[in-house]
């Protein structure tokens, strides 16, 4: 009775968890999916046949295997052994769903045993992860690949570099690192536009993937410029091919639009372990193997040798001296007379700067200025330079002549870093109670071609201030006549190069009148540079030249050198 009344009170407890259990596995966000021994699929819940795209009974009866691809297979299979072996666990995996696309989940699975103890199967609950994969592979993609052309980014490259040259020290192997840098890019891409441009770039990329091999890497390290890592080397016979290919395929014409346009590719190629030991060093000397290349011509490669190597050392090297040699009081400044051509007499003077180096003498401003700016020194060396050049006026204008001009080079990274320098050198001309208009700043043109406002603010700020301007070495760069009227200047200087010409050249000499005609018309003065003959200096002086410099009058000397020669002229 007791037995019966229990039988019949459990019925409908029993229903109602079966119902509860119905619910609940019908119902859950997660997938369902049990599996028996031979990895026969004996239950899913709606979720999970939903997730797969298929209704629940079609996957009834089916094996695990269906649903995954080879690689998943094989996964699967060691996933399995080890439910055999008793062992739960949190995995993800990929399956594939009905239409083929894939669906990565997080699986929680569990081996099933019967009363036994005998494994009869797992249960798995299933999480659909398949965009939080998405965005993360495009996390990682957008982190490690470049958008244009696909290819490995610089951060990926670094990477691989990092691996290859360790499995070169383990296989005792070699590789080589090219680096290729497009010539000319950059005027297509000024010329026909960005768009033509970046299919430039990845035509570029699909022509120097064709040179080399799949298990090579290719990257793109920005811009126009790529490398290759080719590892697994013998010998470095087969690298020279690899370059050949490489500029040869630049060189042919790219079919752009209506256009056929040329660029042609420079190849720098060094190799690990014989050049660097370090990564980052490899990159450096290929880089610079690369310029060696374009400083031959262009449309070609160059090894990184034993005497770039110097070069680079001897970069390291220039940069920890320049720190120095400004608190050693290495520095000197030379001053050039500028004769006015009607008079003959001195009328100004300007600042050239010398190294008395240590160990290597004196150095010449090319020996010096191009580490001076790429490392920013110039900064501090040329603020050092105009304080000596504006005490130096000061003494001039009280010994020599009150309208006497001292002239200081300032070269375009001074600019870029002027914010208080105006105001600075403005403020040591007024402490030293010196008239603004003994002072010039010289320029080149490349400081004007440059075009950043703040440049052209800073130029319009020293006249204001009252002091003058000169453009340096016309007749070098652009030569455009535009600039001698962008900013307000006071002298423009013809280069030497013009000039050493004009004796031999009657075309030289018609061009030098012009600028000197066209600079009167503009309110300029002209100073003739390097003048070294008694001819030139009466050709110039006959078309109408203000001032000239130059050795028929003085090479650059030491300030009393330059003080006894006016003195002499007067
Ligand atoms: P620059 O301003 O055009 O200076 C004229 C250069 O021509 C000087 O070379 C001078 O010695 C040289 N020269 C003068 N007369 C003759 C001549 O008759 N024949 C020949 N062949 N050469 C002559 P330097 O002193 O070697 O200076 C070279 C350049 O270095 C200068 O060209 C200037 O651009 C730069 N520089 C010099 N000092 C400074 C400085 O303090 N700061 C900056 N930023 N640049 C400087
Ligand atoms: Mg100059
Ligand atoms: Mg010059």
């Amino acid at each position: 009775m007791r037995s019966e009344t229990d039988a019949q009170e459990a019925g409908p407890r029993a229903a109602a968890d079966a119902e509860r259990y119905r619910r609940i596995v019908h119902q859950a966000y997660e997938g369902i999916w049990e599996i028996d021994a031979a990895t026969v699929t004996t239950f899913v819940n709606p979720r999970m046949a939903d997730m797969l795209g298929y209704a629940p009974d079609e996957m009834i009866g089916r094996l695990l295997a269906d649903f995954m691809d080879e690689e998943g297979r094989q996964i699967a299979q060691r996933n399995v052994e080890r439910r055999r072996a008793g062992i739960s666990e949190r995995h993800e995996f990929k399956f594939l769903r009905k239409d083929g696309t894939e669906l990565w989940a997080e699986l929680a699975t569990n081996p099933m045993h019967d009363a036994g103890g005998k494994y009869c199967g797992a249960l798995a609950f299933v999480s659909d992860i398949t965009e939080k994969r998405q965005s993360e592979e495009l996390a990682w993609r957008h982190a490690n690949f470049d958008d244009l052309t696909g290819l490995p980014n610089r951060h990926m490259f670094t990477d691989r570099l990092e691996q290859e040259t360790r499995k070169a020290d383990r296989g005792e192997s070699m590789l080589a690192l090219l680096f290729i840098d497009l010539d000319h890019f950059k005027e297509v891409n000024d010329r026909l536009g960005h768009a033509m441009g970046d299919r430039l770039l990845v035509e570029a990329a699909r022509r120097i993937a064709s040179c080399v091999r799949a298990t090579d890497t290719l990257a793109r390290l920005g811009g126009d410029e790529f490398t290759v890592i080719l590892s697994g080397l013998d010998s470095t016979a087969g690298v020279e091919r690899i370059a050949q290919a490489v500029v040869g395929r630049l060189a042919q014409p790219f079919a752009l639009g209506e256009e056929s346009v040329f660029v042609s590719a420079s190849v720098g190629i060094a190799m690990y372990p014989p050049d660097a030991k370090h990564t980052p060093d490899l990159l450096a000397f290929a880089d610079q193997a690369m310029y060696a290349a374009k400083n031959a011509g262009r449309n070609r490669y160059s090894y990184f040798t034993p005497e770039l190597q110097c070069v680079a050392r001897e970069r390291q090297l220039m940069s920890s001296d320049l720190r120095a040699a400004i608190t050693q009081g290495e520095f000197e400044v030379l001053y050039q007379p500028i004769v006015a051509l009607a008079s003959g007499e001195v009328h100004k003077a300007e600042a050239l700067l010398r190294w008395r180096h240590p160990r290597r003498g004196l150095l010449e401003p090319s020996e010096f200025i191009p580490y001076a700016e790429s490392t920013g020194l110039i900064v501090a060396i040329g603020d050092w330079v105009f304080r000596q050049a504006a005490r130096q006026a000061q003494e001039w204008k009280r010994a020599l002549d009150p309208q006497f001009q001292v002239c200081v080079n300032k070269s375009a990274v001074q600019f870029r870093r002027d914010a208080e320098l105006v105001q600075d050198w403005a403020d040591y001309i007024a402490e030293l109670g010196l008239p603004p208009q003994s002072l010039t700043i010289e320029i080149k043109e490349g400081v004007l071609f440059e075009g950043a406002a703040n440049i052209a603010d800073s130029l319009r700020e020293y006249r204001r201030r009252g002091l003058q301007l000169a453009l340096d070495d016309f007749g070098t760069g652009y030569s455009s006549l535009a600039h001698l009227t962008s900013v307000q200047l006071d002298y423009v200087k013809i280069d030497r190069s013009f000039v050493s010409r004009i004796e031999e050249e009657g075309s030289e000499l018609a061009l030098c009148e012009a600028i000197i005609a066209m600079a009167h018309k503009l309110g300029l003065e002209v100073v003739a540079e390097g003048v070294e003959t008694r001819l030139q200096q009466a050709l110039l002086a006959d078309a109408g030249c203000d001032y000239a410099q130059g050795y028929v009058f003085a090479p650059p000397l030491p300030a009393a050198e330059l003080a006894a020669l006016a003195h002499r002229q007067r």
